[in-house]
């Protein structure tokens, strides 16, 4: 039983989660691997005529630790360098996580490599969840009162699911993925989209 579901997790304000995400942004250091983040189109157009839709996204971690390995190579356990599909974001075991843009849930994993997962599809985009707390294993994603199966539609950040460790992972986070038409794309790419474009609108 997936009793961690249940655990009651801290909140934090906006304002908080604000900052940290503009530090997180400010201490990762993007690494960019030759595809301008303006050459994307946005997933849907929600936006009203002359707004940056990048400012719609949801940073998808609510109580964020810290980015633990990013897109592009690693080095595995045996020294090898392996292909790494995604952004890992540290986070405490049983926090929220929030859907980055509305769209459909398109697969519930339950493998050895990511564990407890979810596949959402939003436009030419599908975003990718691994690690979670709960079960997957009737390809229906539980944790609590969370329920979440394919074919479902999800709200830009709505409460998708949770931190935890399933899979191959030696702590708790979110390995966050993107695939845009079917090719693998570098999470932080939309982080800083998002991040620019929220600077953009602070301004008068
Ligand atoms: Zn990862």
């Amino acid at each position: 039983m997936p009793s961690g579901c249940f655990r009651p997790v801290v909140q934090r304000i906006v304002a908080v989660r604000a900052a940290l995400f503009a530090s997180g942004i400010a201490a990762f250091g993007i690494a960019v691997f030759g595809i301008p983040a303006s050459g994307f189109a946005q997933p849907m157009s929600q936006a009203r005529p002359g707004q940056n839709p990048w400012r719609l996204g949801v940073f998808p971690v609510t109580v964020f630790s810290g980015y633990t390995s990013s897109f592009g190579g690693r080095t595995g356990p045996w020294g090898a360098i392996e292909p790494h599909y995604g952004l890992d974001i540290a986070a405490p075991l049983g926090s929220p996580i929030r859907n980055w843009w509305g769209g459909t849930v398109k697969e519930v994993i339950h493998d050895g490599r990511c564990g407890v997962g979810l596949v959402i599809q939003s436009g030419p985009y599908e975003h990718i969840y691994c690690h979670l707390l709960g079960s997957g294993a009737d390809g229906v994603y539980r944790c609590g009162g969370l329920q979440l199966q394919p074919g479902q539609r999800v709200r830009t950040g709505q409460l998708i699911a949770r931190v935890g460790m399933s899979g191959r992972t030696t702590g708790p986070h979110l390995h966050w993925g993107m695939r845009y038409g079917g090719q693998w794309l570098d999470p932080a790419l939309i982080l800083r989209a998002m991040a620019r474009s929220r600077g953009a609108a602070a301004r008068p």
